[in-house]
């Protein structure tokens, strides 16, 4: 069945619009199309662009997939700890770093490493002068301390031992319906609490987990939020009945969203707000480029703070 491009929501794409409308529209419609080697030149140049990443964000993913790979190998009864997670995390950070800087990405682009450091070729990943030592020595350092967090600190203690039989979701991607349209969220992990459950006499609790390896931000609260009616439409829990918590690896702290009926109307009402400003821009995508004039970039005076780290720099000429 052939994939139809149509409006769609979730909270990194409504991140995304806020932050810059371009690049709103070269993740979201310029790029469409592009994954086929012989699509338009300025789609397919687009979704190659797209497809990079950056060391902080690589990083990141390296945990949450170590972090997977632990669940994983606890569901086939494997004792899996933080040595070994260690160990197989900076392995697959020097392995993605290599494969960016060695051109190895080429062969499939939507499935490989390719860091917008090398692409722009970035002073910080140049290796003659030592700065690209010192900037992945900066990434195996944060990725050692997230994971001695996930397998040392006593809070988490409940997520690690939690038995598989009450595991309802590990950084799966799904899909749930809101105003009509497809809302995609992707839960790092997920459990029924059982002694939140018992105390309120057997009326199922759920945990939804966030693991956080940068620094807090405005938006996390917001994303736990829109969690709560995940577990609604996924697991037919009760809103009210879900916790849901962001884990900042990098110190150990935790912050708790207990979810109240004035939350879930606040979180609703952002939801539609947002919704109906990307339907005042949106068009179909399989039968035109749009107009790039109707997403604007940001101005100039900003460009400093939010498009030196952007992968669409070449296509703004703001490299
Ligand atoms: S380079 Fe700047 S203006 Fe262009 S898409 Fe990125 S953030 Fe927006």
């Amino acid at each position: 069945m052939a994939i139809v491009h149509e409006l769609s929501w979730s909270t990194s794409r409504a991140r995304t619009f806020d932050s810059c409308r371009r690049k709103y529209y070269h993740d979201y419609y310029l790029s469409w199309l592009g994954w086929g080697r012989n699509a338009d030149p300025e789609r397919r140049k687009a979704y190659l662009l797209k497809k990079m990443t950056r060391m902080p964000m690589f990083a990141g993913d390296v945990v949450h997939r170590a972090i997977a790979e632990y669940y994983a190998r606890r569901d086939q009864g494997q004792t899996w700890g933080a040595d070994d997670a260690i160990q197989w995390a900076v392995t697959e950070l020097r392995r993605g770093y290599k494969e960016s800087r060695d051109g190895g990405w080429k062969a499939k682009p939507a499935k490989s490493v390719r860091l917008a450091e090398h692409h722009y070729h970035e002073a910080r990943i140049d290796e003659p002068s030592g700065e690209a030592a010192k900037y992945g020595k900066r990434y195996v350092d944060r990725i050692t301390e997230c994971l001695r967090t996930f397998f040392g600190a006593p809070e988490l203690a409940q997520c690690r031992d939690v038995q598989p039989g009450d595991w309802l979701a590990c950084e799966e991607m799904s899909t749930f319906e809101l105003f009509d349209t497809k809302i995609f969220a992707v839960p790092d992990f997920a459990f029924v609490d059982r002694q939140a459950t018992a105390d309120a006499g057997g009326a199922t609790a759920v945990q939804i987990i966030d693991w956080k390896t940068g620094a807090p931000r405005d938006a996390d609260r917001f994303q736990l939020e829109v969690y709560a009616f995940y577990a609604k439409e996924h697991w037919g829990v009760d809103p009210l009945r879900t916790t849901a918590v962001d884990v900042y690896l990098g110190d150990g702290s935790l912050v708790e969203v207990h979810v109240t009926e004035d939350v879930l109307q606040r979180a609703l009402a952002t939801i539609e707000a947002s919704l109906n400003e990307m339907k005042a821009v949106h068009f179909d995508a399989d039968a035109s480029k749009g107009d790039p004039a109707a997403f604007p970039m940001v101005p100039e005076s900003e460009a400093a703070r939010t498009c030196s780290s952007c992968g669409y720099r070449e296509m703004c000429d703001r490299v």
